[in-house]
């Protein structure tokens, strides 16, 4: 097969099934231009996608069309309307409040939304200016880039485009705008909006337009509506799953920002876990940690049961309904053990692992030990050469016990039938070297408010490949330094 020619930004097939949804749905509304915009960063891996050239990232057409000053043909730019719990209460009507969507292109896999966070005011913006700033900009862009590399279902970015344009928040910042990229932008919260307004119609319509666009498989159930819930159950299960393995928080896990597609989506105050800490909390802005590390799985859960609410007058009875999220527990558990054992270098099952995980976990919290380096440097492990743990052992403050456990671990991997060669390998496929710690992204925000991009794009080439040794990147792999315990994110972005 050939691959299809590469595509400029002035002839992308542009459409918007969005857009066929009842006029309620959304809003269009042109992007607010942003005076003299400069490309930021742009992701070669995201534009393959959608077939578009990456030369086209310099040229004028691209920084004016993804800063939202030059609509592409046929066009038909809206803001979506939602609602959604925000914090565990309900929140009311939300929507996008500076998010605009071009349209939907074609893609790898089917057709892809464009969309540009950041673009100005929307009817949804409840008293917001409409815009991102350039910080929070580059940290989307860069996660979101970053969260495909390691293989995590995440909602894509194109590009960010900068403008000395400021907005105020503590104090005036400069703006951007990040051109994000799914298959769908759909929340929990818009189905939420039609249930809370009691309409049943436009309930049915969003669920249709989901099912024939993202779900068709749903449709050949008995109750296509209920198969849709256990859908979006099972794969919201598989995403935290992921979150929790590589120790990503996510820090907002309102029902607004949850995919209907099973995708890492709005990224703000998220964050890595350096030294392992189950109670902790990224967002600053989150006082009682409910979106804190250890409690993902359960608010995904209960996220669920707010769709599943939602979606009950469609799916008729709540014996259907609950039966679809019953799916989340056994779902979940059962991909958290399979990337624990792949963590761990195990390819069987045996009664004691379990114990053998509780106390690596245990072990790991007492020290605070660097959740990522830990586990890189495992399968560094030498089954008989104790003495050439040091890397791994000087992780731990408390040497002793990491002896005691290693020696389990010993034990355990004499059980299995690879080496030590072949466990290494498939060990650092899983367990990546470099994620976007804090200070990683703050140094290249930094370096962009002084207009030196070069730093974004580093992050992002070592952030593509978070699996590869990349040695010349080793110190992107270290500990964080002294003051990367002061870096506070909040959700004002
Ligand atoms: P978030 O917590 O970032 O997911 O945002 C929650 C809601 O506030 C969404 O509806 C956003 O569109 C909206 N919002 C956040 N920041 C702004 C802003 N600067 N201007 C307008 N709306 C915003
Ligand atoms: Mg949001």
């Amino acid at each position: 097969m050939t691959s299809p020619t590469l595509k400029r930004t002035g002839t992308m097939d542009i459409g918007n099934t969005f857009a066929a949804l009842p006029d309620a749905f959304s809003t269009r509304l042109l992007p607010t231009p942003l005076a003299q915009p400069y490309l930021v960063c742009a992701s070669p891996t995201a534009a393959a996608l959608i077939h578009l050239d990456p030369a086209e990232f310099t040229t004028d057409n691209f920084i004016e069309t993804f800063t939202g000053n030059r609509l592409p043909a046929d066009s038909t730019p809206l803001a979506a309307v939602y609602s959604g719990h925000q914090f565990g209460v309900w929140a009311g009507q939300l929507g996008d409040g500076r998010a605009i969507l071009l349209g939907d292109v074609p893609s790898v896999a089917g057709r892809m939304e464009l969309q540009l966070k950041g673009a100005g005011p929307t009817p949804y913006s409840r008293g917001g200016d409409g815009r991102a700033v350039l910080r929070s900009s580059i940290r989307e862009f860069l996660c979101s880039e970053a969260m495909a590399g390691l293989g995590i279902p995440t909602t894509r970015a194109l590009c960010v485009t900068g403008s000395d344009q400021r907005a105020m928040r503590e104090a005036p910042e400069t703006t951007a705008v990040t051109t994000r990229m799914a298959p769908s932008f759909i929340r929990f919260g818009s189905f939420e909006h039609w249930y809370q307004k009691d309409r049943p119609d436009l309930l049915r319509a969003l669920a249709d337009h989901v099912i024939d666009q993202h779900y068709p498989q749903a449709r050949a159930d008995a109750n296509p509506y209920a198969a849709l819930l256990t859908s979006v159950t099972r794969r919201t299960a598989q995403m935290v799953a992921h979150w929790q393995a590589v120790g990503f928080m996510h820090g907002v896990m309102n029902t607004d920002n949850m995919s209907i597609l099973g995708l890492t989506l709005d990224y703000g105050p998220f964050g890595f876990m350096d030294g392992f800490d189950p109670s902790h909390i990224c967002n600053h802005t989150d006082q009682q940690g409910r979106y804190a590390y250890a409690m993902q799985p359960q608010i995904a859960h209960w996220n669920c049961y707010a769709l599943g609410q939602a979606l009950l007058p469609l799916i008729g009875t709540v014996e259907d309904t609950e039966a679809a999220l019953a799916n989340f527990k056994p779902d979940y558990d059962s991909m958290m053990a399979g990337l624990l054992q792949a963590k761990l270098g195990l390819t069987t099952v045996l009664p004691d692992d379990t114990a053998l995980v509780d106390s690596l976990f245990a072990i790991l919290q007492a020290g605070r030990v660097d959740f990522t380096l830990f586990f890189r440097r495992l399968g560094d492990l030498q089954t008989d050469r104790p003495d050439t743990d040091a890397p791994l052992r000087d992780l731990f403050i408390d040497r002793p016990a990491f002896d005691a456990w290693a020696a389990a671990y010993r034990q355990r991997l004499q059980q299995e039938l690879r080496g030590d060669a072949e466990r290494r390998l498939a060990m650092h496929a899983v367990n990546p070297k470099y994620v976007l710690r804090n200070h990683l992204a703050q140094v290249a925000i930094e370096k962009a408010q002084d207009r030196d991009f070069s730093e974004v794009a580093r992050l992002l080439a070592i952030l593509e490949k978070p699996f590869d040794d990349q040695p010349e990147f080793d110190n992107y792999a270290a500990l964080p330094p002294d003051w990367a315990s002061q870096l506070e994110v909040s959700c004002s972005s």
